[in-house]
């Protein structure tokens, strides 16, 4: 959406966002992070970085904001956001003075960027901070421990660059549950750079949300210090055990579609369940992850989407919907990614019931 179709922004399918759950659910995980002695980091990056949510998990008390995209920083940045930002996917050498210009800190896992990093950070006359990623399970990105204290001894002579910590990713790719033992192993691998390499690094630095639960009774394990959570913070969720957090808001964000069709089809296999009464939401895949969709109406059933239609089965509501009203969703990561990256989607700002338009979508 660019321009003036903003103007239809309160009537098409759109996203709204509730930045007062945002901030709340923010202040919880801050209070529940700091207790523990831990620092917490807002991603932003479900949201494209949008600089209201960065705000929002801001004045809720973390402590840095981070975003896997460039694009993402350097919104956050225009907007006059002037905390701390951090780069989570590592880049290719060829954007080194991206990531300089953008972030004073960032995750990385190959040898090749952290030279172009070091180049680049000379370039600009700044000292680049870098946390080197381990990966301990999730097989995503990291060197693996054994790879890690010679990378780091590389890369701490790399002029530009201060190796501040040692991080790793859990529960993200292949939903291994996060335990103490990873971030005892990684409090051991940053005595052992201390002792061989002379350096220490002093953030252990986990994440995503689902690294909470090693928090136990108010204390981190091994010296884990640092926890970068996205999910948590906007859903109220996390994603190992796609269970909701207690006290945090799960519908900071909603999904509002209209009704284009309400009539009688016969079900699936034909016959099956007799005639139903089905509804379409203008809404569909280009614009949401259906599956990851809780629709609202009461004794709705979804039954599936294609790209921009998405069918309910109404036959159950105590009160039938009509064409043109709207119908709301609850949406689960991956519909809230798409959501938030959709240009066909509105995204609009509903705290204290305001109905601001914000008009930008990624595309
Ligand atoms: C996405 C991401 C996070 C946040 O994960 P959530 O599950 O959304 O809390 C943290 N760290 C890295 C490196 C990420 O890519």
């Amino acid at each position: 959406m660019r321009g003036g179709e903003w103007r239809l922004a309160l009537s098409g399918s759109r996203v709204e966002i509730d930045l007062v759950k945002v901030e709340h659910n923010a202040r919880e995980l801050a209070r529940l992070c700091r207790r523990a002695g831990v620092a917490p980091v807002g991603v932003t990056k479900a949201c494209c970085g949008m600089p209201e949510v960065g705000r929002a998990m801001l004045a809720g008390g973390v402590e840095m904001l981070a975003d896997s995209r460039l694009e993402n920083l350097r919104r956050l940045r225009e907007s006059g956001i002037g905390c701390e930002l951090m780069l989570l996917r590592t880049t290719v050498p060829g954007r080194a003075g991206d990531v300089v210009e953008l972030a004073e800190v960032s995750l990385n896992s190959a040898p090749a960027t952290l030279e172009a990093l070091s180049a680049a950070a000379q370039r600009f006359g700044r000292k680049h901070r870098v946390i080197i990623m381990v990966e301990l399970g999730d097989l995503r990105e990291g060197f693996l421990p054994e790879e890690v204290v010679p990378a780091v001894g590389r890369a701490a002579d790399l002029p530009g660059l201060d190796i501040v910590g040692l991080g790793t990713n859990l529960g993200c790719l292949s939903g291994v549950v996060p335990t103490a033992d990873s971030f005892r192993a990684l409090a051991r691998l940053a005595d052992e750079i201390t002792r061989k390499v002379g350096i220490e690094p002093s953030i252990i630095s986990g994440g995503g949300t689902g690294c909470l639960a090693v928090l136990r009774h108010g204390k981190a394990p091994g010296r884990l210090n640092q926890l970068r959570m996205g999910e948590g913070v906007l859903l109220g969720t996390e994603t190992v055990g796609r269970t909701r957090i207690p006290g945090l808001y799960h519908d900071a964000f909603r999904i509002v579609a209209e009704i284009i069709e309400v009539g009688r089809k016969p079900s699936v296999p034909p016959g099956d369940r007799g005639m139903r009464m089905r509804a379409i939401a203008a809404l569909g895949e280009q614009d949401v992850a259906a599956g990851a969709l809780t629709c609202e109406l009461p004794g709705a059933e979804l039954v599936g989407a294609s790209s921009d239609h998405l069918v309910l089965d109404v036959t159950d509501c105590p009160k039938l919907p009509r064409v043109g009203e709207e119908v709301t969703f609850i949406p689960g990561y991956a519909a809230l990614v798409r959501a938030m990256t959709s240009p066909y989607l509105a995204k609009v700002v509903v705290s204290g019931g305001l109905g601001q338009v914000r008009s930008w979508g990624c595309g």
